[in-house]
């Protein structure tokens, strides 16, 4: 360091605090960067990099930004991914002896920030910690926006940590022990955020922050998660957090696990194309009035339950809801004016609200009372519960009322918060100020009157304070001696008189104090605010619970779905289901029902044949759905529902996200399998989508055999099985709980339909080539194919079913017309007579010339 400005010297010590972040370093009205960090933000911020002479060889990098703009250019670097920690000046400069003293007030990072502009309010901003200790892997994720906190743990494997940590999305993690390692190193760990290595802190630490109470009965892995992220957030916020003072600890097998796959093959919070919310089941089901009911509806989708009397009492609660549509209106009505409590609450805590967030905390109390009244007498004992002891901190609210104005500014250290008659002095300090203002307008006048200048007026500079200007024209009418000159401009000239400065100092003065006193008043309100942090997040999550029962009822009662029926047993019978988001999308047409019934003995598993765009892989996520919407609590999409407690849904469906790692699409499918064989027991609900593709047709199809008799002899639990090899259609023979079902499809002439229905028996064959003609592949081609078909199938013997038997393609037909499906036995694979009904739902020509 030696060689270096003092300043740089205390620059570069402040640096070792925050390595991993940029340092602004406060000089002035900037936040100045340097070395290193000045020449990367000067690229990630797109601002002029400088030099600064500062002692050693040559100039220093440098750059910076205006502190009152500094938030933006933060947020910028937050989302980028990086840390920013702010330096502050902590002495007053004209009092400091030497280099003013500077310290780290704060290292914002992308799970930790706080500014309502990076925050967005419909879903949670979490950081995460993981820790092991015992064989036990501890998960805690924590909300500093909202206060919330929830750990878990279970047996130590990378896999579940990462199925954990998947559902809160986490934009930071922290942890010990190398798993922070084993994180950066896995290619399924496809987040790109800060992972940081921190180990637990001591006992005492946690302690204070939570209570000897709250540990007492946490199991060490949890007790050090949650040990990591206190240390964490010590570190990085310099602050209490006293709204982070609730450590919500959860078994796993309280709710159903879905990995990751599974989660984003449902689409259940965003869709698979472009990641977006529109098209999700979240994005179906969110009617919520409040970001907090945001917030919960979709940590209730990421955690579906898995206790029938608590999916029971979600129901209760949505049923009173969904028929009583007068309630529902009520409900919805008193909720939507509703701020985000929980956020507000945290910024109280954080020592960032301001008066406007004050008023907003009153407006939203002033809700709660009508609120309950309305759960009172809904004549549901769940909301009646929900509310019995409710508080609507009254009093909270009325001090704010009588504290703060109806419209207070933005910044509170600027004055005009508090209302008059709240604190004597403050009034009289008004007065004064106001009678210095009158006093002035008065001089205005007579100044005016005594001159003859009718232009002359009074200003206000922060410079030279109040001040008389008259225009050069008018110099000549000022009597000589009592004004003095201060201030020349191109065509005017400033004065002041002796008398005009004493009031000046008066009026000032009362200003300063004033400033002054309103901030303090306000400080304290807040603090006294502060000491309620608990009421007022309790109030928070009772309306949040409400928010999202409502959010179900209106869409069930819109939607038509209706309440299913749980039970602790095995059997699906689900009559006339639908997809619930296909059919939202599908505006206009009608989407076709099916039933969904699986048993223990008789039908535990369905393979299912048809042809693509038949509406097989709908099928198949339409029964996952209806089981996470049961069991988060919602109505669900179908004529009546008995449904049983799935602990587990695994999905094999092809997504655009295969090829992770440079893995292939078959060593992946084998890898979810190979997860699946481990962890699936007879509650868990299977999905596979195209099973055996990726790899040749006669290993393929060996596979998909083989996985479906380990499903169906060791596993025992319910799946649904799509492949295009009809040819296992033979199963059915051999595994006494596998049917055959196939999507209808109307072959007549030259058009072939789709009927959307589910019916018995297989298909009879793949409809590969038909579909690649769909697809729009040259005549030449699709007959070739055609061609090339028919010598592979005369060459096939043995594992034909009955069906297949007969379904070769004639070779005449297609030699007439340029392409034409493979004819069958019967020409049509329809199970309704009457297709009318079913409704066509696509109408495909294939033959379009
Ligand atoms: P497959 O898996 O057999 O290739 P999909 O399930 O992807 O077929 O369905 C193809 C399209 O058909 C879907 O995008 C959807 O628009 C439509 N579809 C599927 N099932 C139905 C249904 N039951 N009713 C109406 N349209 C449906």
């Amino acid at each position: 360091m030696a060689g270096y400005t003092p300043m740089i010297q205390q620059y570069l010590s402040v640096k070792e605090e925050a390595k991993d972040a940029f340092l602004f370093f406060r000089l002035g009205d900037f936040y100045e960067m340097f070395f290193d960090d000045a020449i990367n933000a000067s690229r990630e911020l797109e601002i002029t990099l400088t030099g600064r002479e500062g002692g050693g060889n040559g100039k220093i990098p440098m750059c910076g930004v205006p502190y009152h703009s500094a938030e933006n250019y933060i947020n910028r670097l937050i989302e980028k991914g990086y840390k920013v920690a702010i330096c502050e000046q902590v002495e007053d400069p004209s009092v400091a002896k030497g280099v003013v003293r500077r310290e780290i007030v704060r290292i914002v990072t992308p799970g930790t920030v706080m500014e309502a502009k990076s925050l967005e309010g419909k879903s949670n901003n979490f950081i995460a910690s993981v820790a092991s200790a015992g064989g036990m892997l501890g998960v805690a994720a924590c909300d500093l926006s909202t206060g919330e906190l929830y750990v878990t743990s279970f047996p130590d494997s990378a896999a579940s940590m990462m199925d954990e940590l998947n559902v809160y999305a986490p934009s930071e993690v922290v942890g010990d022990d190398g798993l922070i390692q084993v994180l950066s190193g896995n290619a399924a760990w496809s987040r790109q955020i800060p992972l940081t290595e921190r180990s637990a802190v001591s006992r005492e630490r946690v302690a204070a922050q939570f209570g000897e109470e709250q540990l007492a009965g946490l199991p060490e892995a949890r007790f050090k998660a949650v040990s990591v992220l206190t240390g964490y957030l010590e570190e990085t916020q310099k602050r209490s957090l006293g709204h982070v003072t609730t450590i919500k600890s959860y078994e796993p097998n309280q709710f159903m696990i879905l990995d990751h796959y599974t989660r984003r093959n449902l689409e259940l919070t965003e869709t698979v194309r472009d990641r977006s919310k529109k098209g999700s089941l979240l994005w179906l089901l969110d009617r919520t009035g409040t970001s907090m009911g945001a917030r919960l509806l979709r940590r209730w989708i990421d955690k579906p339950l898995l206790s029938r009397s608590a999916i029971d009492r979600r129901l209760d609660a949505v049923e009173t809801l969904y028929r009583d549509l007068i309630l529902r209106e009520d409900v919805r009505a008193e909720l939507s004016p509703i701020y985000d409590l929980e956020r507000l609450v945290g910024r109280v805590a954080f020592g960032n609200a301001n008066g406007r967030d004050l008023n907003a905390l009153k407006s939203s109390l002033r809700r709660i009372p009508s609120l309950t009244a309305l759960c009172a007498a809904s004549g549901s004992a769940v909301l009646q519960e929900l509310v019995r002891d409710a508080d609507d901190c009254a009093d909270l609210a009325d001090m704010i009322e009588t504290v703060i104005v109806e419209e207070p500014p933005v910044s509170i250290r600027e004055g005009g918060l508090i209302r008059a008659g709240y604190d004597d002095y403050l009034d009289q300090l008004r007065e004064a100020s106001t009678n210095g203002k009158k006093w002035l307008a008065e001089l205005e006048r007579t100044e005016r009157e005594s001159t003859g200048i009718k232009s002359l007026k009074i200003g206000y500079n922060k410079v030279f304070g109040y001040y008389l200007e008259v225009s050069k024209t008018n110099l000549s009418m000022l009597p000589e001696g009592r004004y003095e000159r201060k201030q020349t401009l191109a065509n005017a000239e400033r004065f002041v008189t002796p008398e005009l400065k004493e009031k000046e100092r008066l009026i000032l003065e009362a200003e300063d104090k004033m400033v002054d006193l309103e901030h303090a008043r306000f400080l304290e309100l807040r603090d006294h605010i502060a000491l309620h942090l608990h009421r007022l997040q309790q109030a928070a999550t009772m309306i949040a619970e409400l928010d999202v029962y409502q959010s179900f009822a209106t869409v069930s009662a819109e939607r038509r779905y209706i309440r299913p029926s749980m039970t602790e047993g095995f059997e699906v019978a689900v009559a006339e289901g639908r997809h619930p988001v296909v059919e939202a999308m599908m505006d206009g047409e009608s989407f076709i029902a099916n039933d969904t019934r699986l048993s223990a003995e008789e039908q535990r598993i369905l393979l299912i044949t048809g042809p693509n765009m038949a509406g097989k892989s709908t099928y198949m996520r339409q029964a996952a759905l209806i089981s996470v919407m049961a069991q988060i609590g919602c109505f669900v999409p179908a004529k009546s529902a008995v449904l049983p407690l799935v602990d587990r849904i695994f999905t094999r469906i092809g997504a655009a996200d295969d090829l992770i790692g440079g893995q292939s699409t078959f060593m992946v499918e084998m890898k979810d399998i190979q997860t699946m064989t481990e962890k699936a027991t007879s509650a868990s609900l299977v999905i596979i989508d195209e099973l055996g593709r990726g790899t040749s047709t006669g290993e393929g199809m060996a596979i998909a055999q083989a996985v479906i008799e380990y499903v169906h002899h060791h596993i025992g639990c319910k799946a649904l099985v799509s492949t295009h090899f009809h040819e296992l259609a033979h199963l059915e023979d051999s595994l006494a709980s596998l049917s055959n079902v196939r999507m209808a499809v109307e072959e007549s002439g030259d058009d072939v339909t789709f009927l959307r229905k589910l019916i018995p028996g297989a298909a009879s064959t793949s409809y590969g080539i038909y579909c690649a003609q769909l697809a729009g592949l040259p005549n030449s081609i699709i007959s070739r194919a055609y061609e090339l078909l028919d010598e592979t199938d005369s060459g096939i013997t043995g594992r034909q079913t009955t069906q297949d038997a007969n379904s070769t393609p004639q070779v005449e037909n297609r030699a007439s017309a340029p392409y034409s499906l493979p004819a069958t036995k019967e020409p049509a694979i329809v199970a309704e007579s009457d297709t009318s009904k079913a409704g066509p739902v696509v109408q495909l020509s294939m033959f379009g010339e």
